[in-house]
């Protein structure tokens, strides 16, 4: 037995299933979860002093690397001052204009503390400025885990085969519809059924939490035109997306402009950070200045304004995302070969820094369905395989893999090798 497995057999017995957060609980992929003591770099070691090379970075939000020294100064330096005051700081106004300033379409920010009161904020005030009660979300995607938004939703959600949950009233899910991600038609169909009563379409501009799944060319500029059309606000999900796939976050990278934005892991750089912001008008809808109502005793918190302030910085230094692209380009691109030159079927995708593959014959996959098709059998075997080779990917087959900047040439290579010894084994098997 591991340290490990002794970890996780005492945490379930005071923690449900011996994690904070279902996905971690390894269910996807079977076995142990890993217990982490540190991160350093491009790499994880656990509990039982293995080292691996990482791609899940904390679920995104290490682009530097873990424990990067700038964000770890940053934070030393603002804990000597008071860990919170529950009142305005310099370093919120800091950090709504380095947000604004890297996300144009964001002309108000204000923070939370996680993707989930984020997108759930979004929702309240796009529901409050439209006053309509129905959103339309894309089967697959993530959101948190508010009632409206745990329907249909992807992540760990989808790796537990609980696409829904119990526990949230029919009467507040029946507001939220689901179309079909990358197909305007569905959208269309579902706006031509209730076109008073949709406020907003949330999205995931690259979609995270069903694997990767970019949009295909012209979707969220034909949402921005069916919201448009219809008087619905579009909210743009990047806590993932965010200053991951471009300096301006997917919003940037594709050319569409949102009315509201939500944010998370990123501008935290490891600390429990969200934001939602976007049109002054719409922002200004919010208490104290409007009547939606939304708070937060820790939202805006010193330490992680000072450590995701100090990551923004690094992000804006020259070069930094054609290199988290080539990077994740040279991975994906490398895993696809490792898997042909043994005979196994594989198509990847990839944007910015992060990159997904899926064990299927098909040659491209761009939706839900396709992904749900994928050999998840051979995911788990392939997961155990990599781990013992000291890789750590996302524990399931629809999570999206995150490259850093700490990724050198000499993880990537021993990445690629170890994938190659693999591929070879499962080839045989
Ligand atoms: N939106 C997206 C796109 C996400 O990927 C996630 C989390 N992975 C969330 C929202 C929720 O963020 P959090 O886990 O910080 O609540």
């Amino acid at each position: 037995m591991t340290r490990s497995d002794e970890l996780f057999e005492q945490a379930k017995k005071t923690i449900p299933g011996g994690v904070n957060s279902p996905v971690r609980a390894f269910s996807g992929v079977g076995g142990s979860p890993r217990f982490i003591e540190k991160a350093d770099g491009a790499y994880i070691f656990d509990a039982d002093g293995k080292k691996y090379i990482d791609y899940v970075g904390s679920w995104g939000p290490m682009i530097l690397g873990h424990n990067h020294p700038k964000i770890r100064e940053a934070v030393l330096k603002a804990v000597e001052n008071g860990l919170s005051f529950g009142a305005p700081t310099e370093l919120e106004v800091t950090m709504a204009e380095k947000v604004i300033e890297m996300v144009p379409s964001m002309e108000q920010v204000r923070m939370v503390s996680s993707g989930t009161e984020a997108t759930m904020s979004a929702i309240r005030l796009a529901r409050g400025f439209t006053n309509r009660d129905k959103i339309l979300k894309f089967e697959g995607c993530y959101h948190g885990h508010a009632d409206c938004l745990l329907v249909k939703a992807g992540s760990g959600a989808l790796t537990l085969g609980q696409p829904s949950s119990p526990g949230i009233p029919e009467d507040f899910a029946k507001h939220t519809l689901t179309a079909t991600y990358n197909d305007l038609d569905s959208v269309k169909a579902i706006f031509e059924q209730y076109p008073e009563e949709i406020s907003c379409i949330i999205i995931e501009p690259v979609a995270g939490n069903m694997n990767c799944i970019p949009p295909i060319d012209g979707f969220l500029q034909g949402l921005r035109a069916i919201c448009d059309q219809y008087g619905a606000l579009m909210i743009i999900d990047e806590v993932m997306t965010g200053f991951r796939v471009s300096k301006s976050g997917a919003q940037g990278h594709y050319g569409v402009t949102p009315d509201l934005t939500t944010l998370g892991k990123v501008i935290g750089g490891g600390m429990p950070v969200g934001a939602f912001g976007g049109r002054k008008d719409v922002m200004q809808f919010i208490a104290p200045t409007g009547p939606v109502y939304q708070a937060g005793t820790l939202s805006g918190n010193p330490i992680a304004m000072s450590a995701g302030l100090a990551q923004m910085e690094a992000l804006c230094e020259e070069g930094v995302y054609e290199q988290l692209a080539a990077k994740t380009q040279y991975i994906a691109e490398g895993f696809k070969a490792a898997a042909n030159k043994h005979g196994i079927p594989m198509a990847i995708n990839y944007v910015g820094g992060m990159f997904g593959f899926f064990f299927t014959d098909e040659e491209t996959v761009t939706n839900f369905a396709q992904v749900t098709k994928c050999n998840t059998a051979l995911f788990a075997e392939f997961y155990h395989l990599m781990l013992d080779e000291g890789v750590y990917l996302a524990p399931s087959a629809y999570e999206a893999g995150f490259l850093s900047l700490a990724h050198g040439e000499e993880e990537l290579e021993a990445t690629l090798a170890a994938a190659d010894r693999v591929f070879a084994k499962l080839a045989k098997a």
